[in-house]
């Protein structure tokens, strides 16, 4: 099973001419969840040809513009397609009046249901195979990083080994690999280990924006496969950074390096920098924590788990 998450901005503040706000992307076996949405997470999205019209659930990590202006062009298109499934929109208590207002001021014409869950810490959504934990910042506004970590599932069936076992093919299997014991006809037990291999572990998504460097995020996002966070500045800004309750490349390494997860994604990225002087926050974190990666608009990670 494939976990991918889609980069579809990566500025903070300001979109610019090839950057646009930090947003982000999950597909994972057709559901589609949305984190953030700036001005331009709409082009991205087209861009890269994902069936954004269908959005199952939007998480919002704070009430910045640079995170939210986009949702009201997104809400209003995604009613050009016919659509039965509900909208979940997670984030703070405000978003909630924001979505009202910019539906009855821009006189939005909306043919789905849109289900608004204000977001507390902690899991706030669990289906059968998957949970989303939200945890709380500290920025200049109420702010929440995200964490959907997989249910680890059982080992692959081994057809060979059941078949050298004299399990028939047919429900008997599917009771093995729920982790039942079976009865043969002959009387002999079978147990699941015999035929399933070692649990599959599920892939742990985190994305952390906007807040400044706090020690306890590290274990939220412990042994993430992917932890998208910001790191706006150098370590040289170290102190704006703390001002603004930002984060420094450097910092997200740390956190990054704390936690033992698997890849660091930058994002965020402050106006000031072009690409080119964007490097810098690569190199600053790769001292700290080489598997970083200085994420680009559009930028694709497929996050596969050893099953
Ligand atoms: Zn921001
Ligand atoms: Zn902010």
């Amino acid at each position: 099973m494939s976990l991918e998450v889609f980069v579809l901005g990566t500025s903070g503040m300001q979109p610019l001419p090839n950057r646009f706000l930090t947003s982000a992307m999950v597909r994972r076996k057709g559901e589609l969840l949305l984190f953030d949405c700036g001005e331009g997470t709409q082009v991205s999205l087209k861009m890269l040809n994902l069936h954004w019209k269908r959005i199952n659930r939007i998480f919002i990590s704070h009430m910045h513009a640079d995170h939210v202006t986009g949702l009201p062009g997104l809400l209003m298109l995604s009613s050009q397609v016919d659509r039965t499934e509900p909208l979940y929109i997670y984030g703070p208590e405000k978003l909630r009046d924001y979505i009202d207002a910019n539906r009855r001021l821009l006189d939005m014409y909306i043919n789905y249901e849109i289900i608004f869950v204000p977001v507390q810490p902690g899991i706030i959504l669990e289906t059968e195979e998957y949970t989303v934990e939200a945890l709380p910042l500290l920025h200049t506004k109420p702010c929440m990083g995200y964490i959907l970590t997989e249910k680890d599932r059982p080992g692959e069936f081994s057809v060979e080994n059941a078949n050298a076992l004299g399990v028939p093919c047919g429900p008997l299997w599917g009771r093995l690999q729920k982790g039942e014991d079976v009865t043969l006809e002959d009387g002999r037990t079978v147990s699941p280990s015999q035929v399933l291999g070692p649990r599959r572990k599920g892939v742990r998504f985190s994305y952390i924006t906007d807040t400044m460097y706090l020690s306890h995020i590290a274990k939220h996002v412990q042994g993430s496969d992917l932890l998208l966070c910001e790191g706006m500045f150098e370590r040289a800004l170290e102190a704006d950074a703390f001002e603004k309750k930002h984060m420094t490349s450097t910092q997200a390494a740390i956190v990054a390096r704390d936690a033992g997860v698997k890849k660091l994604g930058l994002i965020h990225y402050s106006p000031r920098y072009t690409d080119r002087e964007l490097h810098t926050l690569k190199e600053e974190a790769c001292e700290v924590f080489p598997e970083t990666v200085l994420c680009k608009d559009r930028y694709v990670f497929n996050l596969n788990n050893a099953g």
